[in-house]
């Protein structure tokens, strides 16, 4: 007998790799913070002496889900504005509440409330972009959930940065600071093509390569940004990052709603990977991204939420599901994105986009214990034929039970059990009260 930390022995296992395959009344074994091995139960028996054993017997065990795009603390943002336009909602909306509100203990409150509702969700690791990186950075960290904070680059000042030297400065700083955490890593972060320079472009350029880091960033979010960039610059905005050498492997761009033929073509030979937020795209309604021809092309497609404040939430299942639903709509093809490549878009593709698919997205032995226990019983999910068809069409975040982060367990029977979780909404609610009371009317 092996003595192991925990055994968690489940209805359904669903490794995400190779797609589509199920296991029925498997366990997996963990030690260490580890996936040692999956195998039947009555095996699982014979072999391992766990010090925990958990019993899944309705549920579908899962890799975490990876929510490649997401700006956490504008969770305090959430319904602050809704039912506009991306530029009208951003300019006379979002950027004066961030320049009235964002300081490091915004980012600290507004990071843990994301933190908690993504957890519960069955997220566990996230790819970050905002202002305050270390305080995301911080949080996450105490927490123990797995988290790519971006080094945010903006061509305006904000009470983070005065300029593009400074956010750089100060992020390459905090990436050091990070270089052999277990949980947290960093990418470059230049917000997007119209915000940010030719200048700082080509630095990050640089220090992407130097630093081998990748590169997060908004890149053909709406038309109106396409046009925008033939008047300033006489170019579409991919072909100006191209020009910059910036669309390469390192490159993570985040909606990339607006594509011709050719630049599909271009982003699946250059080995960009595209992070597609299909929620936040219908509500600000900036198009659609074409991820049929994406994926056709090479490219790897990631999924991601973007902020809760353009969402309204952080629910990694609701992306699934809508990005499944409209990859067939855009291709009037209802093969387009079965559910099987729909889960692993939420898993091993927003793994593979961070560079860390030997370490997570899947569940194959020696990766990370990176788990999500999914209850598929009760009227909303029976009967069962094939549960990745119920995780990607089914069912709501109620079904999300128990969740691990490299084997330790921080969400167990929906609680959580590294926040407080009503402090966490005491804290939203005082960020709530001092907002409404200024910047609202009434
Ligand atoms: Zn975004």
């Amino acid at each position: 007998m092996q003595e192991i930390d925990t055994l968690i022995r489940a209805r359904w296992i669903v490794p995400v790799e190779p797609e589509g395959l199920v296991f029925e009344h498997y366990a997996l074994a963990v030690d260490e913070g580890r996936i040692v091995e999956l195998l039947p139960q009555d095996e699982a028996a014979q072999r391992y002496r766990a010090t925990e054993v958990v019993d899944c017997p309705t549920h579908a065990l899962i890799p975490g889900l990876v929510n490649a795009h997401t700006h956490a603390s504008m969770s305090l943002f959430r319904g602050l504005a809704d039912d506009l336009p991306l530029m009208d909602w951003l300019d006379g909306h979002i950027w004066p509440a961030e320049a009235q509100w964002v300081d490091a203990q915004f980012v600290r409150d507004g990071s843990a409330l994301a933190i908690a509702e993504m957890l519960r969700g069955g997220t566990t690791c996230f790819n970050d972009m905002y202002f305050f990186p270390e305080a995301t950075a911080a949080v996450a960290g105490a927490c123990g959930v797995r988290a790519c904070i971006g080094l945010i680059v903006i061509d305006f000042p904000s009470a983070w940065a005065r300029n593009a030297d400074e956010y750089l400065t100060k992020g390459v700083q905090l990436h050091e600071e990070y270089l052999s955490h277990a949980l947290i890593t960093t990418a470059l972060a230049p917000h997007a093509p119209y915000t940010v320079g030719d200048e700082a472009l080509r630095r990050i350029h640089a220090l992407a390569n130097e630093l081998d880091m990748q590169i997060h960033m908004h890149v053909h979010e709406t038309e109106d940004e396409v046009r925008q960039s033939l008047e300033r610059f006489g170019v579409r905005p991919l072909e100006r990052l191209a020009g910059l050498g910036l669309v390469s492997p390192r490159l993570m761009a985040v909606h990339m709603t607006q594509l011709t033929p050719g630049e599909i073509a271009q982003i699946g030979e250059a080995g960009a990977h595209v992070l597609h937020c299909p929620e936040s795209n219908l509500k600000l309604a900036s198009g659609f991204c074409p991820v049929q021809s994406l994926l056709q092309a090479g490219a790897n497609v990631a999924l991601g939420t973007d902020g809760a404040a353009s969402n309204n939430d952080l629910d990694m299942l609701v992306e699934m599901r809508l990005a499944a639903l409209k990859a067939k709509a855009v291709a009037r093809d209802a093969r387009a994105l079965p559910a099987a490549r729909a889960l692993r878009m939420a898993t091993l593709n927003g793994a593979e986009a961070l560079g860390l698919d030997q370490e997570i997205g899947s569940l194959l032995p020696g990766k990370s214990a990176d788990l999500v226990a999914l209850d598929l019983g009760g009227v909303e999910c029976e009967p069962v034929y094939n549960p990745i068809s119920q995780i990607a069409y089914s069912i709501g975040r109620e079904s999300v039970r128990h969740v691990w982060v490299a084997g330790r367990q921080l969400l167990r029977d929906r609680a959580l059990t590294t926040l407080d979780e009503g402090e966490v909404v005491a804290k939203a609610r005082a960020w709530r009260d001092r907002i409404a009371g200024r910047s609202l009317p009434g």
